[in-house]
């Protein structure tokens, strides 16, 4: 089967590999899963490898997200069955230890990040490619219920994976609740996505901070009130203004950049709150002084997806969210170089690709 790999700085090839099957063998704990994928895609934190500011892992794919239809599974388990359609977050989590059962299943006492060798049960490949083994399977994967999984649900499902979710963290850890006022700072899927929850939860003004006219005209859509597409010195300048010059209640930082987290901190109200979930590869460090300086909270980080996925999925199935959206390209996956490129380009939000 082909699995899309990284090689080195803007160097994206498919490479043939041999299709995963279920551990086997006395050791085995028969928990894993093999998933045919239908859909995966391209996220914002694979271009950190792909610009060459984080290696790649040569060992295996490039990927964490994606939906399939089961095939296969292991003897001990126990919710998810060959045929069903399944959503994967980008980790695998038993979701039953105690971390999982406090609602932080991302951070599993047994589980990892996807791709990650999980003690016992092995590891998995990357998502970009047409077969892939999941180890903890009952945890792990989302089942999708059936007779809903057209076409045109698709993105909706695969936005699950990752980024709605991840821009729900992002909500959800800056305290949006009905009322209150936001800033979303990023204008790629997650910040897009940050638009949808704030607006899902009740916020009364949301602002999106974007250059991009079709981001922006995106973010409006999904529930934007405002658009600043000013930056640095002067976007937090602009906020503030449409805030009685004191800034909103909430930021939700969804880029992981040093000046993101800044302009966050900087520009939301005193006793306001950052909510973070951008993947801080470039540093991105918190001035304690500046939040003694202004009781600015901020709380955040990896976004435990599988646990709001029961919560979202209904309405993503009903049409009451679209975070589908964000998935502007679609290509085949023999094209994920070219899905690359747009995305580092800016030129595709979010690109799906399809084996
Ligand atoms: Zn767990």
């Amino acid at each position: 089967m082909k699995t899309v790999h990284v090689h080195g700085e803007r160097d994206v090839r498919l490479q043939e590999a041999p299709p995963p099957s279920l551990l086997r063998g006395p050791e085995a704990s028969g928990r894993d899963a093999i998933v045919r994928v239908v859909a995966a895609c391209v996220c914002g934190s694979d271009l950190w490898t792909y610009r060459g500011f984080r290696e790649p892992a040569h060992d295996r794919g490039m990927g964490h997200e994606f939906v399939g239809v089961v095939e296969e599974v292991g003897h001990a388990v126990r919710t998810v069955r060959p045929g069903d359609f399944v959503v994967e977050p980008f980790y695998v989590a038993d979701g039953t230890c105690a971390v999982c059962r406090a609602g932080f299943s991302a951070h599993c006492l047994h589980g990892g990040l996807w791709g990650a060798d999980i003690a016992g049960e092995g590891g998995s490949g990357g998502t970009q490619t047409e077969h892939v083994r999941v180890p903890l399977a009952d945890g792990t994967l989302c089942v999708v219920p059936p007779g809903s999984t057209g076409e045109d649900l698709l993105p909706g499902l695969l936005a699950l994976s990752d980024v709605m979710g991840t821009g729900h963290h992002a909500a959800v850890s800056g305290g949006v609740r009905p009322g209150s006022t936001v800033v979303v700072v990023g204008d790629g899927a997650v910040g897009l996505c940050a638009v949808i929850a704030a607006r899902r939860l009740g916020a009364e003004r949301i602002v999106a901070m974007s250059r991009h006219a079709d981001r922006q005209a995106l973010a409006v859509d999904l529930g934007a009130t405002d658009v600043v597409a000013e930056r640095g010195e002067e976007g937090i300048a602009r906020v503030k203004d449409l805030f009685d010059g004191i800034g909103p209640d909430v930021a939700l930082e969804c880029v992981g950049s040093v000046e993101a987290m800044q302009q966050s901190m900087r520009t939301v109200r005193p006793g306001g709150n950052v909510g973070f979930v951008g993947v801080p590869v470039t540093g991105g460090e918190v001035s304690v002084r500046t939040m003694f300086g202004t009781n600015v909270g901020v709380r955040g980080g990896m976004a435990t997806v599988r646990d709001y996925m029961d919560e979202l999925l209904p309405e993503v199935l009903s049409g009451a969210i679209e975070p589908g959206r964000v998935f502007d390209v679609q290509l085949p996956l023999d094209e994920a170089a070219e899905g690359y490129r747009l995305m580092d380009e800016r030129t595709a939000i979010k690109v799906m690709l399809r084996p």
